[in-house]
């Protein structure tokens, strides 16, 4: 028979020779060996709600994604110097979705290799290499990502911002330096500031980069006016803005299909990764016309995987399902009664001290009565829902917002299996404070 090996034997051998900094999810790992839908199946065969994974965007293995890539793999895989016909329609699909401004693409492998490229696109186009980007930003795992996070910089193992990135106070309406419903405003002066910073330096900016909720900041909502307040700082400094849509892009939002368009902006570069490929690594840069001729400076972009035809058939399958599935639609409404839902959990337990979130990216933030952040009623809760087979996660600079991020097919159903356990868990000894 087949030798079954064991959690402890696969954590002793991650142990010795997997990367160090690799961490693992809950204190007893859970090995997960099958996926559908919302859900995720451990090898007990036990059945885990999931609430975290929005990269497993049209739901977990989805039949005709996983056809798409199959049939594809089957046929022919190359790179994309040779003609095929799959580049082009996944372009097309995006571009249905986006403003016409927006029309070039490059296709990328993962978020943090769309985020390097799209730096390279603004220092390329701008001549400048002065960054500004928020507080608690995570945009990715390579140099030049790692140095524009301030999630990573300024945490534990961080060395602080390099020189040309600037970073300004999170936007956090809730808890942050400004608080209530005219902070964008306020928000938007912080990064005019950081210009003048440049300025004052003798140097240009280059960039401005966030994401439409600020996912690792802990579900930060960008205040109301901010965006187009600070993209208009950035432009008149010369300035390029960049959407970060790795986390938040495809539907997700519900009212709209890409974060930005909750603010009413175009930028000129936006980034789309995890959901993009459903799980697949895929992920792409789009531009403008004025800022793609700018980067074809004469130096060849090549790109062994990106584009290929395999990536490129799932990524349009994936949106082909996202408009078959009404996924968008289904966000919102879903999105919306569980916010509902959650806003009146808040008002029986006041230790929710916030509701936040568009659609299927949702969180909550948990403090005491002196606004102070209550990291390990956080964690509690993450993990004695686990116990109830819902899997959630935490984040945030004060680990204490869980986030709910869950498959788009995550149904109304499921919402109240979710409000039911989070009722029940909120109302045990240990949540009182
Ligand atoms: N941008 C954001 C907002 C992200 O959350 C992440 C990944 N968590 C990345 C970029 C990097 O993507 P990847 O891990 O696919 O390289």
């Amino acid at each position: 028979g087949k030798h079954t090996v064991s959690n402890e034997e696969i954590i002793a051998f991650r142990k010795q020779h997997l990367g160090k900094g690799l961490s693992l999810q809950y204190k007893v790992p859970i090995k997960m060996v099958r996926g559908a839908g919302q859900y995720l199946m451990d090898q007990y065969g036990r059945k885990y709600l999931d609430t975290v994974n929005n990269v497993a965007h049209v739901g977990h293995e989805h039949a005709a994604v996983v056809e798409a890539g199959q049939q594809q793999m089957a046929l022919i895989n190359t790179n994309s110097r040779y003609l095929h016909e799959n580049i082009n329609a996944l372009a097309r699909e995006l571009l249905e979705t986006l403003p016409p401004q927006l029309s070039v693409f490059h296709f990328v492998n993962s978020g943090s290799e769309a985020n390097e490229l799209a730096i390279r696109m603004v220092k390329a186009a701008t001549g400048e290499k002065d960054i500004i980007a928020s507080e608690v930003g995570y945009h990715g795992n390579t140099n030049m990502c790692i140095d524009i996070s301030s999630y990573k910089f300024d945490g534990k193992g961080g060395q602080g911002a390099p020189e040309h990135t600037h970073i300004f106070p999170l936007p956090d309406a809730f808890r942050g330096k400004y608080r209530g419903e005219d902070a964008g405003a306020p928000y938007a002066g912080e990064v005019k500031k950081q210009i003048d910073n440049i300025h004052a330096k003798g140097r240009g900016l280059g960039g401005f980069i966030i994401e439409p909720i600020i996912s690792c900041g802990g579900q930060i909502e960008l205040p109301e006016g901010f965006l187009a307040a600070a993209y208009e700082y950035v432009r008149t400094a010369g300035g390029l803005c960049i959407s970060d849509e790795v986390q938040v892009g495809c539907g997700r939002m519900g009212k709209t299909f890409w974060g930005f368009q909750l603010h009413k902006v175009v930028p000129d570069i936006v980034t789309i990764g995890k959901p993009l490929g459903n799980g697949h690594p895929l992920a792409a840069v789009v531009c403008t016309p004025e800022v793609a001729k700018k980067f074809a400076n004469g130096m060849e972009y090549f790109n062994t995987f990106g584009g290929n035809p395999v990536s490129c058939a799932i990524g349009t399958e994936v949106l082909r399902v996202v408009k078959r599935e009404k996924l968008q639609a289904h966000a919102l409404a879903v999105g919306t009664f569980l916010k509902k839902e959650l806003i009146s959990l808040a008002l029986d337990f006041p230790i929710i001290g916030d509701v936040r979130g568009q659609g299927l990216f949702l969180g909550i933030e948990l403090v005491n009565e002196k606004m102070e952040p209550l990291a390990e009623q956080t964690t509690y809760l993450a993990n004695r829902i686990k116990e109830h087979g819902i899997l959630m996660s935490t984040d945030g600079p004060d680990h204490n917002v869980l986030k709910i991020k869950p498959p788009m097919v995550f149904s109304q159903g499921n919402a109240e299996e979710l409000i039911f356990y989070l009722r029940k868990i909120l109302a045990e000894d240990f949540m009182k404070v």
